[in-house]
């Protein structure tokens, strides 16, 4: 199958011919359908972090269909539609016990990081790592989710937003979309300040179906602020990067 491996910082990542991967008996493979670009994997591009080993086939954002299932594998069938979350976590230890699987202490590896991952034909990973998709939600749609949606869902949860709370999402990239509409999803008046005049100029604002506000940094985006929240300071702020 195809694979775009990563092997060095400042080069493009290579088109490989690789051996299909065999799901073992408690995993599962997946046909690829689609896989988002997360800012971490251009910054092992640009050299500023690497993944544990190289060659690696990156992406860690990626939704499909299963196309093989191991023999111990229940509930999981050919052509099922499924998420991957990209932790390969154990299931077992004391931290996915309590449901923080991203604290996992015996991982199998994680996507693109320290296992190959999903810029690829197939990706096989333990069957606890699908998450079933309802028919309504398209590959596209869902593949972002996978990292980008789930950082921005934990940062607020973390955050504690409560409704009618000021947020203020620094940068409008991945993250900061998906964490503006998480946002107002909880209730919250948004702010979303982008350097980026494109993102300001209505990225913010359409795809999310209309935040309270976007803004350029410095004075521009504090008064948008103090707008928003008629006077009142925000109640969380998250920096997301990728402005
Ligand atoms: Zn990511
Ligand atoms: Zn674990």
């Amino acid at each position: 199958m195809l694979a775009a491996r990563f092997h060095a910082a400042g080069r493009p990542l290579s088109l490989d011919d690789v051996p299909v991967p065999v799901p073992g008996p408690d995993e599962v493979r997946v046909r690829v359908r689609a896989a988002g670009v997360c800012g971490t994997e251009l910054h092992f591009v640009d050299g500023l972090y690497a993944p544990a080993r190289v060659p690696m086939t990156l992406g860690h954002e990626a939704a499909g269909t299963v196309d093989a299932v191991g023999s111990q594998v229940g509930g999981w069938k050919v052509g099922d539609r499924a998420a991957v979350y990209y932790y390969l976590f154990c299931g077992g230890c004391r931290w996915c016990l309590v449901g923080r699987q991203n604290l996992c202490l015996a991982p199998r590896g994680v996507l693109a990081f320290a296992a190959d991952g999903a810029f690829a034909e197939h990706v096989v990973v333990p069957s606890r790592c699908l998450v079933r998709l309802p028919e309504q939600l398209s590959f596209e749609q869902v593949a972002p989710l996978c990292c980008a949606g789930t950082t921005a869902v934990h940062a607020l949860a973390e955050a504690d937003v409560i409704p009618g709370e000021v947020v203020v999402v620094l940068g409008a990239g991945g993250v900061g979309l998906a964490a503006v509409q998480e946002a107002r999803r909880r209730g919250a008046v948004v702010v979303a300040v982008s350097r980026n005049p494109a993102r300001r100029a209505g990225g913010a604002h359409r795809r999310c179906g209309g935040c309270g506000r976007s803004a350029g940094s410095g004075r521009r985006g504090v008064r948008a602020v103090r707008r928003s929240g008629r006077g009142r300071g925000p109640g969380a702020g998250r920096d997301h990067g990728h402005a």
